[in-house]
């Protein structure tokens, strides 16, 4: 869709004023007069010209009558299984009267097919919310509506709260800056623009429809599914059963997709779950991978000593790192995705000794030995850093655990049986540290892997356990295992 933003853009510049928005109908000398009424034929207009690529005249007008008008109604009867008469009959009227996806059903002129995202690990953010639903319920039909795709494919969602996400959700009205006003209540209900940059991936939803989690109105976690199918880079199928039928339907099967839908969507992104995809890619170049590690790192995931070198949150997933590899739970969503971390962030190379997420900056940090990485929405940036950047003693040469506490502003690096405090608002460490872990958290006496903060809570993963505890309180208030994290 955001090269048809190109061609409209061309329309509005040759079309100025009200010619766009009420085109002229030239009723042909020769021809017999039409028995469709008027508004049935500006209906039909529009819909053609707006799914249909019906093309005006430099002044605006369209001959209803010409062989392009007849055409392009055989093109949507085709598209709609219907019968292919060119003529404006009931069933194709009613058809164009149904409420619908913005997207044009014809894409050879927007090029959108094959376009894809270049990673599996993918941002969005909600902006403007309706007012129609309570923002929690909102943020959970979004992220029930990306759980959909994700579950049928190797892509992973992380929420962000910045205005930078790869698909940015809005709920917005009428003109709305992006060339393609939305028409008030029925109509068009939503549209989304296919991967890409800037504009790309956005999915908008017109807030002038009653938006609802139920039966009435329409529902905002089929049409937020539709639209993401865009969002990841499909176009419309004719066929009723797909979920990327261009018009709205209330009922739909439970998990929404049809076997088309899991088909395209894995045509576009090609699973990583499955082993010979990445030791294939990888073995010639990288002798490590050519070892059994992953094979058996993946099936002893659940075994009783499974340890993680570093675990982080980065936006609503967690991620567990273990030598290079990587699983990333979704926080709320029964969704696991597992691979090696060049799959997911394709310069990391190396395993990861400690990882801390800060929500203020929606930045994840990475650290290997005595470098780290600064990884923004699902993007690694730039090079790796050193870490003497945080301001340690040169004899610091890696960390065992890192984690960002949000209410103090502060992240905690942890080695041996020592740890700092690090300022990230002055961005300095703080003084009187190192200190000893027992000193600042009594009855943690171990190495400790890795650390998380959720929920109030520090998890101290150490070997195959997990201790939560409650910082305020100073002990810990309770022992899992670690891999429990991980639905084992
Ligand atoms: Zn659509
Ligand atoms: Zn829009």
């Amino acid at each position: 869709m955001h090269v048809m933003l190109l061609s409209y853009s061309v329309l509005v510049l040759l079309m100025p004023g009200p010619c766009f928005t009420a085109p002229t109908f030239i009723p042909e000398e020769e021809c017999t007069p039409s028995p469709e009424p008027q508004v049935d034929l500006k209906l039909a207009t529009d819909y053609l010209h707006q799914y249909y690529n019906l093309q005006k005249d430099p002044f605006g007008r369209i001959k209803r009558s010409g062989p392009s008008f007849t055409s392009k109604v055989k093109d949507m009867q085709i598209f709609f299984g219907l019968n292919a008469t060119g003529v404006l009959d009931s069933g194709t009227l009613e058809v164009m009267r149904s409420p619908r996806c913005g997207v044009p059903d014809v894409e050879e002129y927007s090029h959108i097919q094959g376009t894809r995202w270049n990673k599996n690990v993918i941002t969005y953010s909600i902006g403007r919310y309706t007012r129609d639903l309570p923002r929690n319920t909102v943020d959970f039909l979004i992220g029930s509506a990306f759980s959909v795709w994700a579950r049928a494919s190797s892509l992973t969602f992380v929420r962000s709260h910045t205005r930078n996400a790869d698909i940015m959700v809005e709920f917005v009205t009428n003109a709305h800056g992006d060339l393609f006003p939305f028409d008030g209540p029925g109509g068009t209900l939503a549209h989304a623009f296919g991967p890409g940059s800037g504009v790309g991936g956005d999915t908008h939803f017109d807030d002038d429809e009653r938006w609802t989690a139920g039966g009435t109105g329409f529902n905002l976690f089929v049409v937020a599914a539709h639209e993401f199918g865009h969002a990841l880079g499909l176009k419309h199928s004719g066929n009723p059963e797909s979920l990327m039928y261009p018009t709205y339907r209330a009922s739909h099967p439970a998990n929404l997709l049809s076997r088309e839908d899991v088909a395209n969507i894995n045509a576009l992104y090609s699973p990583v779950r499955g082993l010979p995809n990445f030791v294939l890619r990888n073995t010639q170049q990288n002798p490590w991978l050519s070892g059994s590690q992953f094979p058996r790192l993946m099936e002893d995931k659940c075994a009783p000593d499974m340890t993680f070198d570093a675990v982080s949150t980065l936006g609503d997933a967690t991620f567990f790192f273990r030598e290079r590899y990587l699983w990333i739970k979704h926080n709320e969503l029964d969704d696991i995705k597992e691979g090696p971390i060049t799959n997911f962030m394709p310069k990391i190379e190396t395993s990861i000794d400690a990882a801390f997420w800060v929500p203020r900056r929606s930045t994840a940090y990475l650290i290997h030995e005595s470098m780290f990485w600064t990884v923004k929405g699902s993007l690694v940036k730039g090079k790796p850093r050193a870490l003497s950047h945080f301001g340690f003693p040169a004899w610091i040469q890696d960390v065992d655990a890192a984690v960002h506490i949000v209410k103090t502003g502060r992240t905690l690096f942890f080695m041996h049986d020592i740890y700092w405090s690090y300022n990230e608002n002055r961005r300095v460490m703080d003084f009187g540290y190192p200190k000893y872990i027992t000193e600042g958290f009594p009855g943690v006496n171990a190495t400790i892997n890795a650390a998380v903060h959720k929920e109030g809570f520090i998890y101290f993963f150490v070997g195959p356990q997990v201790y939560k505890y409650d910082f305020t309180q100073k002990h810990v208030v309770g022992v899992e295992k670690a891999n429990s994290w991980l639905g084992c």
